[in-house]
């Protein structure tokens, strides 16, 4: 499979399961948080449906379009890791993670920190989705939507 085809499968998988999760993540108290604002294509999504939750951004500095940036209240910049420890306890109804490279040795990296990272923001319930598998055995994995490869994106419940 070509990258061209790969980036599509996996863009792909993100919104479909974005899409899939909006009826669990509706009846769940708390915020959203998108790890990895990127240019905000993910969260641009996510405010189109969730147009009453507060949705906080996290990346190292802002770069997203200027119609898909968070106002400064929801932005948070710096290091996931460091930044994103304030939020622990916070109780999120959804929790994305969006900051995997495909560079395996990164990605080892941050999944050193980032599976505790979701458990810690999420409350019970909570929804987390993410490009690297963050397996804890606070996070039952939930069957992705029709369709969707397994090991593409993942898909978690907190329990
Ligand atoms: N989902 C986004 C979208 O749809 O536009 C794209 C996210 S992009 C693939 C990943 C983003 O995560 C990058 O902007 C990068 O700067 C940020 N990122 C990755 N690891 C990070 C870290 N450890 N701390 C802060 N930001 C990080």
């Amino acid at each position: 499979m070509s990258r061209l085809d790969s980036f599509i499968r996996r863009l792909t998988a993100q919104r479909d399961i974005l899409n899939s999760i909006v009826d669990m993540v509706q009846p769940i108290e708390g915020p959203v948080l998108e790890f990895g604002l990127g240019n905000g294509r993910t969260y641009d999504h996510l405010r189109e449906h969730f147009p009453d939750r507060r949705i906080i951004a996290f990346d190292r500095d802002v770069r997203s379009y200027s119609s898909s940036t968070p106002p400064a209240e929801n932005m948070v910049t710096g290091e996931i890791r460091e930044s994103g420890q304030a939020f622990v306890g916070i109780g999120a109804a959804l929790a994305h993670a969006d900051i995997g490279t495909g560079h395996d040795e990164i990605d080892a990296v941050t999944l050193t920190w980032l599976p505790q990272l979701m458990v810690g923001v999420l409350a019970t319930g909570g929804i987390a989705v993410s490009g690297l598998p963050i397996e804890r055995p606070e996070l039952e994995p939930l069957p992705l939507p029709p369709g969707i490869k397994e090991g593409r994106y993942y898909l978690y419940r907190r329990r």
